[in-house]
């Protein structure tokens, strides 16, 4: 049946704009998976403890509808908080591994984005990204909670800008 937009009233046209919106699957699931980010608790060091605190009365992480989740099986955003040691890094891509699709990944404070105040030392990673693709870079030795529930809403935002362009942000 076709649908002749002349045929319509104003106040029908009025009372479709206000009840009828149209959107895409893929900006749908988007929506869901922003507004559920289950991070995987992956603490490494220092930056953790403020990590921790998002968790606690005071920022209360759980109003934004993320829950942190001790299985990779049960994540989609890890958030590596602390200093990545060379040691460490085939568990951490391990578990990365582990985790479904889609998934992303948050480094929280200047040593998981670049080897902070470790950088000449040989037995650190001098930035995550060289083990796991990063979405989002959060500043700071450490950063407060604040910050980091700053960058947990900076990439819910590239995730449904994402679905609603279909480009890839880097
Ligand atoms: S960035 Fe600073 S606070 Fe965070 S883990 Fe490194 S040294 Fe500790």
């Amino acid at each position: 049946m076709d649908l002749k937009l002349d045929a319509i009233s104003p106040k029908e046209m009025e009372e479709l704009q206000r009840n009828v919106f149209m959107t895409t699957l893929e900006q749908i699931k988007a929506w869901a998976r922003s507004s559920s980010i289950y991070p995987m608790t992956f603490g490494l060091a220092c930056c953790a403890i403020e990590m921790m605190g998002v968790g606690g009365a005071n920022y209360d992480l759980d109003r934004f509808g993320s829950f942190f989740r001790t299985s990779p099986r049960q994540s989609d955003c890890m958030i590596v908080s602390g200093t990545v040691t060379k040691k460490m890094a085939p568990i951490l891509r391990r578990l990365y591994d582990q985790m479904p699709e889609p998934k992303w990944v948050i480094a929280m404070g200047s040593c998981a984005t670049a080897g902070g105040p470790y950088v000449k030392s040989y037995a650190v990673v001098k930035g995550v990204d060289q083990i796991v693709p990063v979405d989002v870079y959060i500043p700071g030795c450490p950063p407060n909670p604040a910050a980091l529930i700053y960058g947990i809403n900076k990439l819910k935002e590239k995730i449904r800008y994402e679905a609603k362009t279909g480009k890839k942000v880097i």
